[in-house]
């Protein structure tokens, strides 16, 4: 991993990138799953709540239909028809009217009027049989018992009320009337009241045809209005059970809401918190997690970007060092040693490839003479000026010209066989030559080269240095031929090529 790294520094800047996006998507899904947990915690409190409520409701209304059923069983009974008015109240309506919230109980007959009740005040004169309550047990012998929908009471001053009826039959089994139990709402409304959801909740019960019973937080313009035109009633209308979020229709909150039906009555119980009380105590953990999160995150991608361009810098130092040990200052050409590295890798690959491999090898003419006749400073430009004509004599990139040690160069030529060689060669030397750096010691009157070049061919490759020494040897032909001149020599480390 480290030389992987010190390879590619910058893949410590994107490793730390990735790991720091991988830790906030961690970061995210785990505080998804709290906000998931958070709703659900909700609405399983919700269903508790709808459970209560349902439990309190039901045991309610059997009680009340206890009540019921006992009024139908004096109401036809033909005992009690000859009892005074008292005595027979008294036994018709023995438990009912002492029921907590029973606002009414009353006998009707065939045509809806009243013939016993449960006050001892005045009967109301007006008939009943245009109630609902009076309707379902008329119309059939099998209603049971029938719970309507909340209306206003027109013998209560309009108090919203709830009729209880079960049907009164004659010994022949036809209609004779009803048992009817008024119930007051506001038995709802405590219900709800002892309860809370949070202060943008909601609680309800309401009719399941739409009619609105009771509200906590109670509101004059819902209670006893009808929800059945709103666009979610009829999910709760049609399911015995169930939730979803929705924004309220009565005041545009959005709530959870958890319903049920209480069971053997047509009322559904409702509980609804705000979205936004139940998330809530997630989002302030969420904000803080959110923030130590991202801050840490973009910490991390900022410390391993820091470490990549670090060590990338470094890299690029190395590599500088590297160059720099392998490069004359003087003429800025490779020196000897990189020269030793470059030949035998050279020489190997010749070898694997069969190819020819050239060596030139340089020398200045009477260079001491000139360093004392112009000083060392202009020795050294002018050594500059012969490096910079060799560099640019040879021009493949394959080809590597050395400062092999003091006024002398080395040019290796891979894949060169010995006319090319000797053809760069000669173009080293002319342009030597046409530097024209004066040298009034020398017999030429300017600085010249010596080049000895020697080529080893396959299959008749000896040894590297073998090569070399080859092309030394034909220097020292070239400065005794009087200097300024070329001297090859082919297939110089074969055995058989020596000439
Ligand atoms: P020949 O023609 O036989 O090559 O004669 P030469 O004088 O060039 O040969 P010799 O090897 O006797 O002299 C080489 C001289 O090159 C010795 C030294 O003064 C000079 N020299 C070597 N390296 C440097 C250098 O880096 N800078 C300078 N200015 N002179 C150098
Ligand atoms: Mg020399
Ligand atoms: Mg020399």
């Amino acid at each position: 991993m480290a030389s992987t790294l010190s390879r590619h520094p910058l893949l410590a800047g994107v490793a730390g990138t990735v790991v720091a996006v991988l830790m906030a998507s961690l970061s995210i899904v785990t505080l998804y799953q709290g906000r998931q947990g958070a709703l659900e915690h909700a609405r399983e409190t919700s269903a508790n709540l709808v459970a209560i409520i349902s439990t309190d409701i039901a045991r309610n209304i059997e009680i009340y239909d206890l009540s019921l059923k006992a009024m139908v069983e004096g109401a036809q009974n033909p005992a009690l028809t000859g009892l005074s008015p008292t005595l027979r109240r008294q036994i018709l309506f023995d438990r009912a009217t002492s029921a907590a919230y029973i606002s009414g109980a009353y006998v009707l007959d065939a045509r809806g009027n009243i013939t016993a009740a449960g006050e001892d005040s005045p009967l109301p004169p007006d008939s009943f049989a245009d109630r609902d309550y009076f309707h379902a047990q008329q119309r059939s012998p099998s209603t049971g018992l029938f719970v309507s929908p909340p209306f206003a009471s027109r013998v209560r001053g309009g108090a919203l009320t709830i009729g209880m009826s079960r049907r009164v039959n004659a010994p022949d089994g036809s209609f004779a009337g009803i048992a009817l139990l008024a119930m007051n709402t506001a038995y709802f409304r405590s219900l709800l009241d002892t309860l809370d959801v949070g202060s943008k909740g909601s609680i309800f019960i309401v009719h399941q045809d739409g009619a609105m019973i009771a509200r906590k937080p109670f509101r004059e313009d819902v209670v006893g209005h009808s929800f059945a035109g709103s666009p979610t009633f009829p999910r709760m209308a049609h399911a015995v059970s169930g939730s979803y979020a929705a924004v309220s229709p009565v005041d545009g909150v959005r709530r959870l809401y958890t319903f049920a039906r209480v069971p053997g009555t047509p009322f559904i119980a409702g509980v609804a918190p705000a979205e936004d009380d139940v998330l809530a105590p997630w989002r302030e953990r969420s904000l803080i997690v959110g923030a130590l999160t991202l801050l840490s995150g973009l910490s991390f991608i900022a410390v391993s970007w820091l470490l990549a361009l670090s060590l990338r810098e470094r890299a690029r130092a190395q590599e500088e060092l590297v160059r720099l040990a392998g490069t004359d200052a003087l003429t800025g050409l490779p020196n000897r040693r990189a020269f030793d590295e470059r030949m035998d890798d050279e020489w190997r690959r010749a070898r694997r490839a069969g190819t020819p491999l050239s060596v030139l090898f340089i020398d200045v003419d009477y260079f001491k003479a000139y360093n004392d006749t112009y000083g060392h400073a202009l020795g050294d430009d002018a050594l500059s000026t012969v490096a910079h004509s060799i560099a640019t004599a040879v021009r493949r990139p394959g080809d590597v010209p050395v400062r092999y040690g003091g006024e002398e160069f080395v040019v290796l030529l891979p894949d060169t066989p010995l006319e090319g060689a000797l053809h760069i060669a000669e173009a080293i030397r002319q342009r030597v030559e046409a530097c024209e750096i004066a040298h009034r010691v020398s017999v030429h009157g300017t600085v010249t080269v010596s080049i000895g070049c020697a080529t080893a061919s396959p299959p008749g490759l000896g040894g590297a240095y073998a090569l070399l020494g080859a092309a030394d040897q034909q220097l020292y032909k070239a400065k005794a031929a009087g200097r300024d001149c070329v001297r090859p020599l082919a297939h110089a480390a074969a055995p058989a090529a020596s000439s």
